[in-house]
């Protein structure tokens, strides 16, 4: 099985105690527990950013916060449970008047790479499932507030003709490596940095399979056919609440028609354009904790 970042085994997710309020009530107020702090979507790392930051029931309380709820997300290999805390009640956040002056805020983004594998996967866990609890205060369904269950894993609507339980939401995205005669299709698209080109990608829509997604994608943003659709691994983004679901695909013929709403350009490279287009700074490639980034360099090796 293929482990992407952001994806990795470095904990145990424990769902079996969620619903047992004694043993989370317990864990919680354990002096091994580690809290993953999130302020505003942004996350704790050490000033050069290689570790995260966590803290300790203790430490919590000494910061003066109320009550976190508590959002329990499994726990370590070595059996220290952990945490997920939303701290974005501090308005103004200065870290080293909050904590010390080794600890820096960051976007995920900017310090995912820098973090271990096993790391970025807790902090982005954390990130995504506090984000959902954020955005599903109320009931999508009648209006009345929600309240979080089994240990931050669901959220129950308080109507009482209602009581929906509402679920993390996880949004189902297709990203596909396209090949033709040993090229691939590399695009750029309106919010890509400069000189970034990437594989396709698209959400799933109601009603379709992920093939169906693939390739109703392809011919939208390229305007060629695929067939030989295959499935290649997936990976949790954290960026967008998604799990990105990565196939390979083969054009029928290489006569591209751009959707100029979706894509800037695009084009079919071969390995050694790539690398040469590169080299010379005219490209830029997927990251590296990316599947994109993973897929396309995969097949590199694979077509050199
Ligand atoms: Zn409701």
């Amino acid at each position: 099985m293929q482990h992407h970042f952001y994806a990795t085994s470095g904990f145990d997710r424990m769902a079996h105690f969620r619903d047992n309020d004694q043993e989370m009530e317990n864990r919680f107020k354990d002096p091994t527990t580690l809290f993953v702090p999130v302020w505003n979507g942004r996350v704790f790392t050490s000033k050069d950013r290689t570790k995260p930051h966590f803290f300790t029931f203790e430490q919590w309380n000494k910061l003066g916060l109320k009550a976190p709820q508590l959002i329990y997300l499994g726990q370590t290999h070595r059996g220290n449970a952990l945490a997920a805390v939303d701290i974005s009640q501090i308005e103004e956040l200065d870290p080293e008047d909050w904590f010390d002056d080794h600890i820096s805020c960051v976007d995920l983004r900017g310090a995912g790479l820098s973090l271990s594998a096993d790391d970025a996967s807790i902090v982005a866990y954390a990130q995504t499932l506090l984000a959902w609890h954020k955005s599903t205060g109320f009931c999508g369904k009648c209006g009345s507030a929600t309240l979080s269950r089994s240990a931050g894993h669901t959220r129950r609507c308080t109507g009482h003709t209602c009581e929906t339980e509402h679920f993390p939401r996880i949004n189902p995205a297709v990203i596909m490596l396209v090949e033709y005669k040993g090229r691939t299709l590399l695009a750029s698209n309106p919010n890509f940095p400069e000189k970034l080109r990437s594989i396709l990608a698209g959400f799933v829509e109601p009603g379709e399979s992920l093939e169906q997604a693939v390739a109703r994608e392809v011919w939208e943003e390229a305007g060629i056919e695929v067939d030989n659709i295959q499935y290649h691994s997936s990976q949790p983004w954290p960026f967008s609440s998604s799990i990105m679901l990565g196939f390979t695909a083969t054009a029928k013929s290489s006569d591209l028609t751009i959707d100029q709403n979706e894509l800037l350009e695009a084009d079919w490279y071969n390995p050694a354009e790539i690398d040469k287009a590169v080299a010379e700074e005219e490209l830029g490639l997927p990251r590296p904790d990316s599947i994109a980034g993973v897929i396309l360099r995969e097949w590199m090796a694979q077509n050199r």
